[in-house]
């Protein structure tokens, strides 16, 4: 990847992994290595390990690895040419203009750089039209209706896309070519094609902006009876809808001081909250929440209270996240608003008519999840067995979900109380519910690395950095085919040829060329804690697998004989294994 003497390998150089990987997770010195929670799994004590000297990275939880670059390809989900540049700049290295890049790179990095200048364009365009035109009035007069004042409007930069159909199209057509156009979301094109025409019309719209600030889709709410209610962007090159939470950009730092996010349905919600002072709120902006969306949540805190409507849907849609959350082992509360009159309160309502004091209350009061569940299945008929049974069915799943086993086993005893059941057949569902998680199952057999023998892990450990010796090492390594028919046999087939080169070793370079497994094996001894290697300790490793060598040869032969071969070819066995048990003898 990083070529000797490119500017990749520069950057690389000089950069500092502990300093940069330092910017995504809290590390603590460790011993020689600094340790924090894995970004890519969810996890309460940290396995994750970064080696400052051999500048690479390693999860013993989910196995993942490797140096800087990869880190920050897998954090911000971006191609190895954005990684150097990033890496670069957090560094104060400065980068080469463009010149890395392949020209298809280059053309989708322009290409993105223009929907994002469109985007911003067409802000502007919207923001316009709602301040400034007739039409623009009358949905002021909504927003006014809904409690979002002049200051309002501007914060969260709400604007108007008038009816015409293709008031922003012309505005845009001026600067942009009518691929790039469609391609924006912006614009749409109809059902045969020929003509095209905006996609929002007669829609109050909201910036939808990415982590770092950048508008990439908008969301619009219908200003009459217009169907649907809310329309999105489409998915396009710089939205997909499941990695976008609308409001992160200005959420993360309130989320990561407070250790704790609110996340409402939509962004009218996320509005409503912000507005009141609490600004650690994000809207999943959609049905339903999705696992990349958890994943970036995931990296300013585990903690989430979970406040969706409480129609039908906004419960199934809470269900639904509460599974997902779970699973990635956040802690969750759920804050169901109660009622005004007979009216079902989202955070919008319920904060415009009972005020902010009223709201952060509830928040402090919101119940564990389990809590709210068990308040949900109470709701069903729990005079019959029959709608027992269903109540018990429905929380199941989610019992299973409780990584803790010890908290697992306290909730299966509290909804069999809460419930009151004392049908056996239930309450031991229940318990037999939290004994087991079945996702542990699933899991297992990835997280449990091979234990390579100690031998075997020793002398990884000696080709990868005993820079006195490791050439004559793998020299002799190779010559005697000491390590063929090892588990590790692939990890030394790379890292001999790698030692035989002279040059010092790339640990990275030589995992990218292994099966996953074993990449994980060599980052896995490589972050072990251990002395100085010598000579004589790589000698008597030798020894040690000469004389396994040794065995597997003895009991080959032993098998030979045991199959009655002609005499001539028994003597040559017979041969063989009283040699082979003198060098075993003599070893010894
Ligand atoms: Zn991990």
């Amino acid at each position: 990847m990083a070529e000797a003497g490119s500017f990749a390998d520069r950057v690389k150089q000089q950069a500092d992994i502990v300093r940069v990987v330092g910017e995504y997770v809290r590390l603590k010195k460790s011993g020689q290595n600094f340790t924090g929670l894995c970004p890519f799994h969810a996890e309460k004590s940290p396995s994750f390990a970064v080696h400052p000297t051999k500048q690479i990275y390693h999860c013993f939880g989910c196995g993942v690895g490797g140096d800087v670059f990869k880190f920050v390809m897998e954090m911000e989900k971006c191609a190895f040419p954005e990684a150097i540049r990033i890496v670069a700049e957090k560094c104060g290295i400065a980068v080469p203009r463009q010149k890395e890049q392949s020209p298809e790179e280059r053309k989708e990095n322009q290409q993105r750089a223009v929907l994002i200048e469109m985007h911003r364009e067409a802000q502007t365009f919207f923001v316009k039209q709602l301040e400034g035109t007739l039409e623009g009035k009358a949905a002021r007069g909504y927003l006014e209706d809904r409690g979002l004042d002049k200051d309002a409007i501007a914060r969260f930069g709400i604007g108007y896309a008038p009816s015409g159909g293709d008031a922003l199209l012309r505005h845009l057509k001026l600067q942009c070519d009518e691929k790039l156009l469609v391609e924006s979301g912006l614009v749409s094109r109809d059902q045969n094609g020929s003509r095209l025409f905006d996609r929002f019309r007669r829609r109050i719209t909201f910036p939808i902006s990415n982590e770092s600030g950048k508008i990439v889709a908008f969301g619009a709410r219908a200003l009459g009876d217009d169907m649907p209610k809310y329309l999105n962007s489409p998915e396009t090159p710089i939205y997909s809808k499941s990695n976008v939470l609308y409001h992160m950009d200005r959420a993360k730092e309130g989320i990561r001081r407070q250790d704790f996010a609110i996340l409402v349905e939509g962004y009218m919600d996320a509005i409503a909250v912000a507005r009141a002072g609490i600004s650690n709120v994000v809207a999943s902006c959609g049905t339903s929440l999705a696992e990349p969306q958890i994943k970036l949540l995931g990296r300013f805190t585990r903690r989430v209270i979970v406040n969706y409507d409480p129609d039908t849907a906004g419960q199934t849609a809470t269900e639904r996240s509460l599974s997902l959350l779970l699973e990635q082992d956040f802690e969750v509360r759920v804050l169901a608003l109660p009622s005004i009159g007979n009216k079902k309160a989202d955070p919008d309502l319920f904060i415009r008519e009972m005020g902010t004091e009223a709201y952060l209350k509830l928040l402090k009061e919101a119940p564990p999840y389990v809590d709210y569940l068990i308040a949900r299945a109470r709701q069903m008929d729990l005079t019959s067995g029959e709608g027992k049974r269903q109540a018990v069915n429905f929380l199941l799943p989610y019992v299973q979900k409780i990584p803790n086993r010890i908290l697992r086993s306290e909730w299966a005893t509290r909804i069999a109380q809460q419930l009151r059941l004392d049908e056996p057949v239930l309450r031991a569902a229940l318990s037999k519910a939290a004994a087991e998680r079945r996702s542990e199952v699933k899991i297992q057999p990835q997280l449990v690395g091979r234990a390579a023998k100690p031998v075997e892990r020793r002398l990884i450990r000696m080709l990868a950095e005993a820079e006195g010796f490791r050439q004559e090492l793998a020299k002799q390594l190779q010559d005697a085919r000491l390590f063929h028919g090892l588990e590790t046999e692939k990890i030394f087939a790379a890292l001999v040829i790698a030692s035989l080169s002279g040059q010092p070793l790339q640990a990275t370079e030589v995992g990218a060329g292994l099966e996953d497994r074993d990449r994980r094996l060599l980052f896995e001894i490589l972050f072990e804690e251990a002395n100085e290697p010598t000579w004589e300790e790589a000698m008597s490793c030798i020894e040690a697998l000469q004389h396994r060598q040794a065995e597997r040869e003895l009991a080959e032969v032993q098998r030979s004989i045991e199959a009655n071969p002609a005499a001539p070819e028994l003597r040559g066995l017979l041969e063989k294994k009283q040699e082979l048990m003198r060098r075993l003898a003599a070893a010894r």
